[in-house]
């Protein structure tokens, strides 16, 4: 095995920066002092009377200090991180290079548009790329994750069929629904309705038949699914809601299997959400905002968020005059770092580079898949599209748990598999290799997976115990979240 099994430095206890600090130390020099009398038109109540307590360090201590800190955590620019459903692709340079320009990042978000046409035009070709993708008419690039575009999405969805007559009481979605679907549901005033899956993984289109009526408001689906499988029966199942006078949501966040390959919008959709963090290369998890844009069909246009970015002419312009409109989402425009990346990322890989990106992601998924099924449970196994669903059935009758697996799997620098989630499947590890990973990564991947497996029959006990390399070794995760043990620094 190649990979170092031990990292010293990660165990070592890392000061605060305010207890590194020393009275008169400090990291550059101020050109010329700020005379006194500068700040005098700022009025007394609004200047401190005492300076702040601010930490004194040199340059490189501060430098050090947060990129020790920053290799305590796992994130994409330091290995692999297979995550399913997150889609943990990494994030190219030129992304943050775009994103930092200062006719960018030093905007006022209250310019007058005629000023920030510049600004106004990234969102405007997003929004048209993002159209051309999904195959919908119109997009708001205003909420800040996928979580808030579903709950946009139902909103309006909600606000349509009010404008018909009746705002219908229940929304369907199916038992392999991530967790926000029914979160976004309730909170947009609706009741839950969980539709069983078919053995195959898919939606049973005869369980839907029965519980179609006209009380339903809509059906929310992810595709491909979070078993990573399409559903081949997606224009019946569209058709049948449409039946009811319902509408149909996608879950767009595993966009990253169907670009330039099929889009939501022809497959009878209504309406779906965009995970620019996932499906185009932004940072998260830890690493920074989320966007979660909505593209729509021509019904659902009128119901957009407010504003919207409108052409008149040769200008730019914001539109606030749609009487139909569900309001404002976010404070602003949305995440607007974020939509400089995603347009910087669709415009570097081209209409062919994305149609790729898809094609890789599943050819990677399907390879590990294969690679791994003589060790691991495969629930589903035939083709997949970018991620692929174990289960770890066999090694838990050995008395190792899924969650011993994703433990290990850290003592070898290696961000665990999305566990536990689908909830249908026992035992789950849904991996998403993501199309950016060499096939030496997931070569390696793979053998350590299957040494792993070893373990479970071998050495049962070295997995109930891991990690051992990490800063902190097993938590309880419940009290972790609810008892933080947080250091501060009193004087
Ligand atoms: C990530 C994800 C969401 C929620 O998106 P966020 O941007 O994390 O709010 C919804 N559905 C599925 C299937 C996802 O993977």
């Amino acid at each position: 095995m190649k990979r170092q099994q031990c990292i010293q430095s990660l165990q070592k206890e890392i000061p605060l920066v305010f207890e590194l600090s020393r009275p008169g130390r400090i990291g550059y020099d101020v050109p010329t002092p700020v005379p006194s009398d500068s700040f005098k038109s700022v009025p007394s109540v609004l200047r401190r009377s005492t300076p702040p307590r601010l930490p004194e360090l040199s340059e490189n201590l501060v430098m050090r200090h947060y990129t020790n800190l920053s290799v305590r955590n796992h994130h994409i620019d330091r290995d692999f991180y297979p995550l399913g459903s997150c889609t943990m692709k990494y994030n190219p340079r030129v992304n943050e290079h775009m994103a930092a320009h200062p006719g960018f990042a030093s905007l006022h978000p209250l310019q007058p548009a005629v000023t920030v046409q510049g600004a106004l035009e990234v969102m405007y070709r997003l929004s048209e790329a993002l159209k051309e993708i999904t195959g919908f008419d119109a997009v708001t690039l205003q909420p800040a994750a996928g979580a808030q575009g579903e709950l946009t999405a139902l909103l309006m969805f909600r606000a349509f069929h009010k404008k018909q007559g009746n705002p219908r009481r229940k929304v369907i979605i199916p038992d392999s629904a991530h967790g926000t679907n029914p979160a976004s549901i309730v909170i947009a005033g609706y009741e839950v309705v969980e539709l069983p899956s078919g053995p195959d993984g898919l939606v049973n289109v005869d369980a839907l038949k029965r519980i179609l009526n006209e009380d339903v408001a809509a059906l929310m689906l992810t595709n491909p699914n979070t078993l990573g499988l399409f559903e081949s029966r997606i224009e019946e199942i569209t058709s049948l809601v449409h039946g009811v006078g319902g509408l149909v949501y996608m879950d767009g966040a595993n966009l990253n299997a169907l670009l330039g390959i099929c889009r939501p919008g022809d497959m009878g959709f209504d309406a779906c959400h965009i995970n620019l963090h996932k499906t185009f290369s932004t940072p998260h998890g830890g690493g920074g905002p989320g966007s979660g844009p909505v593209a729509v069909k021509r019904h659902l246009e009128p119901f957009l968020p407010l504003p919207v970015v409108t052409r008149q002419n040769d200008l730019l312009e914001w539109d606030w005059d749609r009487p139909d409109s569900i309001g404002r989402v976010l404070t602003f425009f949305g995440n607007y770092g974020v939509h400089v990346r995603a347009l910087t990322y669709l415009l570097s890989m081209g209409g062919n580079g994305l149609h790729d990106v898809s094609e890789v992601a599943i050819l990677n998924a399907n390879y590990l898949r294969v690679k791994l099924r003589e060790a691991y449970e495969v629930p589903f196994d035939r083709p997949s599209m970018h991620e692929v669903v174990l289960s770890g059935d066999r090694q838990k009758a050995r008395g190792v748990r899924t969650t011993d697996i994703a433990k290990r799997l850290l003592d070898y620098g290696v961000h665990p598999p999305t566990v536990y989630f689908p909830l249908i499947v026992h035992e789950a590890l849904m991996i998403e290799p993501t199309e950016s990973e060499s096939k030496e990564t997931l070569d390696e991947f793979v053998e350590i997976m299957l040494q792993i497996d070893r373990d479970s029959v071998e050495n049962p006990d070295l997995l109930k115990a891991a990690p051992y390399t990490t800063p902190v070794r097993r938590l309880d995760e419940a009290a972790a979240a609810r008892a933080l043990d947080v250091r501060y620094f009193k004087d």
